[in-house]
């Protein structure tokens, strides 16, 4: 076994790694560019080498700078996590030609799965069932149409180089098919460097089924399926393993056409076989079509490891330090049934648009396994995949691990820029999906529903209401003794861009009444903390005038009257900082202006709302640290004005 391994990677595949070599006594070390110096993988790691720069071709992708610092902290072998440098086979000669280990198969491998019409004619040679189609070597347009009619529409144009779902495109009938043909290629030549395309038979009802195999270079075994069809524009979105519907029959196939291609390429390592299957009529052992391989470890492993007991990092570095495979087929077996979800800074209502943030809290929930790059404070930034963790569940029937999916869902709380995990927690509770009917079009076909936004529930706002007040506290012995006139307040929340009004009553200790848009709520402390309207409290995270409160779903409430002094921190009112991380949109003061109270000085776009921030109080603006068009963090000052002679 390595004494030392650099990781070249970042975020939660790099922690992964690192878990298990610190299992193992492997010592590890991390890179990282600029923007990753403080990042969990490097905490995590025993000695960091930093790269530079922020962008994946300034940083992760330097092959050079990497196997430099390999050799510079004795690391004896690389383990490239997946994506970045994972699937390159220049990197793997490099790495090798600097007498280190590639954790993974040989560049040979992997160049022999690059392409998507090399693979298929590969796979066909070795007796693999592929997808009826055009592989061919011309491209002329008049030809692949033509090829299109012979494999009978509708068809899809695939990318030879593609990869994420680019470059691929469906095509329903004839008429269609030179429009999409030239998108295809326009956008594999962008993504990829090359145009070429390959014509397949689409499978109407299409499932994606994969087979997890693994091998020393001469022989490979299979560790049973992941169906990964629950997919949005080819992403995956949650994955579960094994394939509900699977037969042994049908998973004695697939599991043998997997090793057969793997044994075809004499491959090393972890990898997977992904094939289309066709679901409209149940699963059948003829109904299986390879696809194509990925030559690495993949992003969904988890659920395998989670019914098979293995630890496929340990067989990665325990196989690329030249042991043999550590089980025989024979001995490999499945126990329960797990799932994975994929969780995503992203903005689901705006169409999944990538987000950024900084982590203002992020828990997860026992009981799950959570595999994350990053922790409380953290920043999503936009130089990377906006990949918050992967939240894995074990059970022993899919019932039970899809409740558990549910729970573990709804118990995993994130506040400090939106996710996707109200529509994660659709999905898990999908009709379709429970049943395990699934399909590629499933997220498609039901997407209006998946991302509808449930009105919010009241008892949450008061919740948050009150604990924007600081009232949610427990009431103490001492309360008691206050005035007992009711005492009123008012605040005006914003609900999912709606403003809210609450008009708060404390009639004693303990015992709130708010009216919500004009609807009472009772707020009621017991022994088991607050209720509302009878409902439990929900955990609930406030910073700088915001309230999360957890639970399914998520709901964000921002208070909204920026003239109350105590939500910023200057409680002299010299400050005027952002209540929340946003953008300033305008500045209208310089230094020296005189202001009086109420008067608008800043606004601040933030939560797709514009903020505008008042003067506290009458004075003299004594420096402005805010420009226009800049970022700011929540709580950072943007004006300040002079001290108040006293
Ligand atoms: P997997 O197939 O491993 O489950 P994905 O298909 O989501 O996971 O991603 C496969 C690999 O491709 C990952 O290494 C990921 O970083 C990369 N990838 C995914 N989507 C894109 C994209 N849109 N552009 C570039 N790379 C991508
Ligand atoms: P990528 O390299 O982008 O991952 P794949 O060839 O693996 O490309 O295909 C991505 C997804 O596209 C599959 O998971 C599946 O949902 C869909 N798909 C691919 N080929 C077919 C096909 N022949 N028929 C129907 N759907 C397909
Ligand atoms: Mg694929």
């Amino acid at each position: 076994m390595f004494d030392t391994i650099l990781i070249a990677n970042r975020g939660e595949i790099a922690c992964r790694v690192i878990d298990t070599c610190r299992r193992l006594g492997v010592r590890t070390v991390a890179v990282h560019s600029d923007v990753d110096a403080q990042a969990r993988h490097v905490e995590m790691a025993d000695v960091a080498v930093s790269l530079g720069g922020a962008s994946p071709a300034e940083s992760y992708l330097r092959g050079d700078a990497i196997i430099a610092a390999a050799q510079a902290t004795g690391a004896q072998a690389i383990h490239p996590g997946y994506g970045f440098l994972s699937e390159n086979p220049d990197f793997v000669d490099a790495v090798e030609a600097a007498g280190l280990v590639f954790i993974g198969p040989s560049a040979k491998a992997i160049r022999a799965m690059g392409l998507k019409d090399a693979a298929k004619a590969l796979m066909a040679e070795a007796g693999v069932p592929v997808v009826p189609g055009y592989q061919g070597d011309d491209q002329s347009p008049e030809l692949l149409a033509a090829e299109s009619e012979k494999i009978g529409y509708p068809v899809l144009i695939k990318a030879v180089a593609g990869g994420g779902g680019k470059g691929m495109r469906l095509v329903e009938a004839p008429m269609g098919f030179a429009d999409a043909l030239a998108s295809a290629q326009s956008e594999a030549r962008t993504a990829f460097g090359n145009p070429h395309v390959l014509i397949e038979k689409y499978i109407t009802s299409p499932r994606h089924i994969e087979v997890q195999v693994f091998g020393d270079g001469t022989k490979a075994v299979h560790l049973f399926e992941r169906d990964c069809s629950l997919q949005r524009r080819h992403q995956k979105v949650i994955e579960e393993a094994p394939a509900p519907g699977m037969t042994p029959e049908m998973r004695e196939a697939m599991g043998q056409a997997a090793v057969r291609a793997a044994e075809a390429i004499g491959y090393k390592g972890a990898g997977t076989v992904e094939f289309i299957v066709d679901g409209s009529d149940g699963l059948r052992p003829d109904g299986f079509w390879f696809m194509e391989m990925n030559t690495r470890l993949q992003v969904e492993h988890p659920v395998t490891e989670a019914i098979t007991g293995v630890d496929l990092v340990e067989w990665q570095l325990r196989v690329a330090a030249g042991e043999p495979l550590p089980v025989a087929q024979a001995d490999l077996s499945i126990t329960g049934h797990s799932f994975e979800a994929r969780l995503y800074a992203e903005d689901v209502p705006a169409g999944f648009l990538p987000a950024t943030g900084r982590l203002a809290h992020l828990s997860f929930p026992e009981g799950a396994r959570a595999d994350t790059g990053v922790r409380t404070g953290d920043v999503i930034s936009p130089h990377y995949d906006p990949m918050i963790a992967k939240v894995i569940v074990h059970g022993s029937t899919r019932e039970i691990a899809l409740r558990k999916l549910r729970r573990a869902l709804a118990d995993t709380q994130v506040a400090g820029t939106v996710t996707n995990l109200a529509f994660l927690g659709a999905l898990a509770r999908h009709e379709g999906f429970s049943r395990g009917a699934v399909d590629t079009g499933l997220i498609g076909r039901d997407l209006d529903a998946l991302v509808a936004m449930p009105a919010p529930d009241l008892a949450a706002i008061v919740q948050a209401g009150l604990a924007l007040l600081g009232l949610d506290r427990s009431p103490g012995a001492l309360d008691g003794f206050a005035l007992w006139t009711p005492l009123a307040q008012d605040v005006t929340l914003s609900v999912n861009d709606e403003a809210v009004t609450c008009k708060v009553v404390t009639r004693g200790p303990g015992e709130i009444d708010v009216k919500v848009n004009g609807t009472l709520v009772q707020a009621r402390h017991g022994a088991n903390g607050w209720r509302f309207d009878g409902q439990p409290a929900r955990p609930v995270f406030v910073e700088a005038g915001v309230a999360t409160v957890f639970g399914a779903p998520t709901l964000v409430v921002l208070r909204v009257d920026p003239l109350d002094v105590e939500a910023g921190a200057g409680a002299s009112g010299d400050l005027v900082e952002a209540p929340m991380p946003g953008l300033v949109r305008q500045v209208f003061v310089s230094v020296g202006d005189h202001v009086s109270r109420g008067d608008r000085l800043a606004i601040l776009e933030a939560m797709k709302m514009e903020h505008s921030l008042l003067a506290a109080r009458d004075g003299v603006v004594a420096e402005v640290m805010a420009e226009a068009g800049s970022q700011v963090e929540a709580g950072a000052v943007l004006i300040r004005l002079e001290e108040e002679a006293t």
